[in-house]
């Protein structure tokens, strides 16, 4: 995967992919699989913003069913099942529980007659499945059992638990970067740390994009006869200057401890007062990951004020409301040992429902449909679960409207993870490896992506130094833009953990 920006600026391309997150990625892939000539870039790293951070639960749309939407559930069953199949180095299984209480919705005899119902709308859902990778079927347990599974479990007034499989990412952004790779082994000219200023039309048709080269080379045209803007929260303001639509902060911890065994779900008993977007009541999950735990999700709505305050507020917010549902845990902010966070689309007038609702559809726009320029569309996504079955909806419409005798989709079926680096190589050998063809371009791509090095409690600052010394000497770095490289990492660590978290 090389960063060749000159002939990123010579060639003409069939579609310019704008933002390397989830979205962008399964685009250019898709794309690229279909055999269009893609270009695909990126501002920051790829996969370092809203897609880093997400809660890592690849949803099987479970809550889908109390609604009655089972299209929107078979969509996520069957995207759910399409990542452990072509990322399965990636994602794995994840069992989830949550506690029955009373005789209603909640209590066990429902629960019995979802899990049941879960089972029967995915019986397809470990079709060609390694072994490892199969989702077994739901079922109900006891309050021993709960209690094995995560010592926390609240007692009061529950009568057991309800379990079931879902999956989880064990490394969202390396998923996302993963898909990139395969896009530029397809042939795809893939660039991060390329902003796009603008995007440029011609006689009312798209004509490419304005680039900045944030390496210092300067700024070109990337030309494309069509323009996907997937820059997740920043979609709006790239395709209409000014307006920044509106958000949802979201905010996830990561607990220093590995707290159960199974991902755990419980109720807060906030009301909507307190809890706006989602209206009070909403689930908590805390997520195992190895020996920490992630714990989400807090919303706010995104008001323009300091993220590092709201976060600040969430933290609080959360770990209340966690301490209220299960009050052996007793966390503090002293326990937080990670905080990530990111900004969701919220419905908006666009969707049906209350305006400051977490969209539930993704926002794909043609915009020569829409009265803009010819070629051009934008998407809005708002779950990594289904961002690749969104990328191949999108993909179908830029092949349409280009006259296009394009192949089909292929993404559902073919694998994206093999010949990854091994991330448990030596750190000498995984960064000179990442420098070379994972298009790591600087420090923090090394160690908080490329390693397991920032991963909590996260390194010292003399293995910064010491990985700083070996990508300076890969790309040939002064000894200023090393110590600058390494200052920057100490930034990113300090803060809240977040590619989105301005400067301190
Ligand atoms: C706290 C939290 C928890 C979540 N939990 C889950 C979960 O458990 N499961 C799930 O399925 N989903 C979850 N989500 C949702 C999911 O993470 C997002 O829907 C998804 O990652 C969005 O991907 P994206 O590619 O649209 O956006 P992003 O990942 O933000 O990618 C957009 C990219 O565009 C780039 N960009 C922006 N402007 C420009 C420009 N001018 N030029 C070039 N590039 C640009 C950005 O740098 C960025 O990398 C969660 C989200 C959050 C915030």
């Amino acid at each position: 995967m090389e960063r060749d920006l000159t002939s990123l600026a010579d060639t003409a391309y069939d579609v310019v992919v704008v933002g390397g997150g989830i979205h962008g990625a399964c685009i250019a892939w898709d794309a690229a699989l279909r055999g269009l000539r893609v270009a695909l870039v990126e501002r920051d790293d790829f996969g370092a913003a809203t897609s880093a951070n997400s809660l890592r639960i690849v949803h099987g749309g479970l809550r889908y069913l109390a609604r009655g939407d089972l299209t929107r559930m078979r969509e996520s069953i069957r995207e759910r099942s399409t990542l452990l199949r072509i990322a399965p180095t990636l994602v794995e299984p994840l069992p989830v529980l949550v506690p029955t209480t009373g005789a209603g919705t909640r209590g066990r005899a429902a629960l019995r007659a979802a899990l049941a119902l879960n089972d029967l709308l995915s019986l397809d859902r470990n079709r060609e499945l390694q072994p490892g990778r199969r989702l077994p079927p739901g079922r109900l347990i006891s309050t021993a059992e709960c209690h094995r599974l995560f010592p926390a479990f609240p007692s009061a007034d529950t009568s057991g638990g309800a379990l079931w499989y879902d999956a989880r990412l064990l490394r969202p952004e390396r998923l996302t970067l993963a898909f990139v790779r395969a896009a530029a082994r397809r042939g795809a000219a893939v660039a991060n740390y390329c902003r796009v200023d603008r995007v440029v039309s011609e006689a009312g048709r798209v004509r490419g994009v304005m680039v900045t080269d944030l390496e210092g080379g300067g700024a070109f045209e990337v030309r494309g006869r069509s323009v996907v803007v997937a820059a997740g929260p920043w979609t709006r303001e790239l395709v209409a200057p000014g307006h920044v639509g509106a958000h949802a902060f979201a905010l996830n911890l990561e607990i220093g401890r590995r707290l159960a065994e199974t991902a755990v779900g419980v109720r807060a008993a906030t009301g909507p007062a307190d809890d706006p977007i989602i209206g009070g009541h909403r689930f908590i999950f805390l997520v195992p990951q190895g020996g920490t735990t992630l714990l989400g999700t807090w919303y706010a709505p995104a008001t323009g004020a300091s993220p590092r305050a709201t976060a600040q507020r969430g933290e609080a917010a959360l770990l209340a409301e966690l301490g209220a549902a299960c009050p052996a845990l007793q966390l503090t902010s002293a326990d937080v040992v990670r905080r990530q966070w990111g900004l969701l689309p919220l419905k908006d007038g666009r969707e049906p429902g209350r305006r400051d609702a977490l969209a539930e559809r993704p926002g794909v726009t043609d915009h020569g449909v829409a009265g803009g320029a010819r070629g051009m569309f934008s998407l809005e996504g708002v779950k990594y679960t289904t961002a690749r079955g969104v990328a191949e909806h999108v993909v179908d419409r830029v092949v349409a409207e280009l006259g296009l005798a394009a192949s089909a989709c292929r993404t559902a079926r073919v694998r994206v993870d093999e010949g990854l680096g091994d991330l448990g190589a030596p750190l000498e050998t995984r960064a000179r490896e990442a420098v070379r063809s994972e298009m790591a371009v600087r420090l923090s791509d090394i160690v908080l992506r490329r390693t397991t090095l920032g991963d909590p409690p996260g390194p010292g600052r003399e293995q910064v130094v010491g990985a700083g010394r070996i990508v300076a000497g890969e790309l040939g770095w002064t000894a200023s833009r090393e110590e600058t490289e390494i200052e920057e990492v100490m930034r990113q660590l300090r803060g809240l953990g977040s590619t989105m978290e301005p400067a301190a």
